[in-house]
């Protein structure tokens, strides 16, 4: 029987390199079928995923390690080659990722302590990735509540409290209170931040609070019938300012608007753009009664090709124009994405609209679609849709019907 791997994090969140030596390697087939090894080590520094954090990644021998699981006490590694047993290896961790984690880790420790402190939410659910730290908590917050928070937790931070991990013996941890999320058996790790957390957890942490840096809540909003934020902490919390601020001075100098006064010019924009769009369809339609004009009346079939009116205005066309003419008449407007087209006997795709005043035009439509790949349909009085052709061979095919 294989002893449990010495999990030399535990003691020293900071170690990155180690000695241990190969007390298992098997190889196995992975979930896409490729050949990896499972290796088991006397010791090591690797945290495996577990409580909602990813594995550290790194190398063993200069072997990437993909993965990191642990079950029953004993951590195994995954690793793209094979080591040899009782072989003593040369272990390294991704300190930048591991540092990253402890970071967002302890700072989510101090978040939920003081939710947990002052609002009595138990946190239910909790994801660090390399991307994404999520948290979730069992009741709501005002917006607040949530800056009141964050206002806390940055408190926390600038006392640098000590963080400090410790196996109690049975009886002391029987008499303390500590947030858990589970059930717990066997030795129980108990993470300590002072005045603000006490929670039993197997997770690297830093020394003490000051080093988590900023904890910024970015987003919150209602999961399950409680709380799902997502937070940013320390290098993180710095990356995002960044890109935001950079966002943001874009804004200002696209807009030339003070820095604080972005969001206002942009409201102003939208609103002037929303009344530039109704100004703009009054005049399309003012527009399209004076192309009308040139409409020749007449019985015939007869097919109408604009390239500058947009597709939305498909319909008051159609009403137009009918009034000037007995036979059926189509329509057509290069759709949307081909709408920067100037006239063109190429094939592209238009919307259209068959009209006539007496004459049911279900039937035509019917057969345009076919002829050009297109699909619509509509009334006995009007029929749209979109089809794909040449302006010469429509105009053929309306010709022709008969
Ligand atoms: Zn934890």
């Amino acid at each position: 029987m294989t002893t449990n791997t010495l999990k030399l994090y535990d003691e020293d969140s900071y170690l990155s390199d180690f000695s241990a030596t190969v007390i298992s390697c098997v190889e196995k087939p992975n979930s896409n079928q490729e050949i990896v090894y499972e290796v088991i080590l006397s010791a090591t520094a690797f945290f495996p995923e577990g409580g909602g954090q990813a594995s550290d990644t790194g190398t063993i021998n200069d072997i990437p390690v993909i993965d990191v699981q642990e079950k029953d006490e004993i951590i195994y590694h995954i690793l793209t080659s094979p080591l040899a047993e009782g072989e003593v290896i040369k272990g390294t961790i991704n300190r930048t990722r591991r540092f990253d984690f402890m970071q967002q880790h302890t700072g989510e420790h101090i978040l939920s302590g003081l939710v947990y402190k002052y609002f009595n939410y138990d946190n239910v659910g909790f994801h660090l990735g390399a991307d994404t730290v999520t948290v979730d908590f069992s009741g709501t917050f005002t917006e607040e509540d949530i800056r009141r928070i964050e206002e806390l937790a940055n408190e926390a931070v600038f006392q640098n409290i000590s963080v400090v991990a410790v196996y109690p013996e049975k009886e002391a941890l029987n008499s303390m209170s500590y947030r858990s999320k589970k059930e717990l058996s066997g030795a129980v790790r108990i993470v300590t931040i002072n005045g603000v957390d006490t929670c039993a957890c197997c997770a690297p942490h830093v020394k003490s609070t000051g080093e988590v840096g900023l904890i910024k809540i970015t987003t919150y909003q209602n999961y399950k019938g409680g709380t799902r934020l997502e937070i940013q902490c320390g290098k993180r919390a710095l990356t995002d300012y960044n890109k935001k601020e950079k966002n943001i001075q874009n804004i200002s100098v696209t807009l030339s608007a003070k820095i604080y006064e972005t969001d206002e010019a942009v409201k102003r924009l939208k609103e002037e753009k929303l009344s530039l769009e109704a100004k703009f369809t009054a005049l399309s339609a003012k527009l399209l009664s004076y192309k009308v004009v040139s409409i020749p009346s007449g019985d015939e079939p007869y097919a109408l090709f604009d390239f500058e009116t947009q597709d939305n205005q498909l319909r008051n066309y159609a009403n137009l124009v009918k009034e000037r003419r007995n036979g059926i008449v189509g329509i057509f407007i290069p759709s949307a994405k081909d709408s920067s087209i100037s006239e063109t006997d190429e094939a592209i795709e238009y919307r259209y609209v068959l009209c006539a005043k007496e004459i049911d035009v279900r039937q035509i439509g019917a057969e345009l679609n076919k002829a050009f790949q297109g699909r619509g349909g509509g009334s006995k009085e009007m029929v749209q849709g979109s089809i794909k052709g040449g302006r010469k061979d429509i105009e053929n095919f309306l010709k022709n019907y008969a």
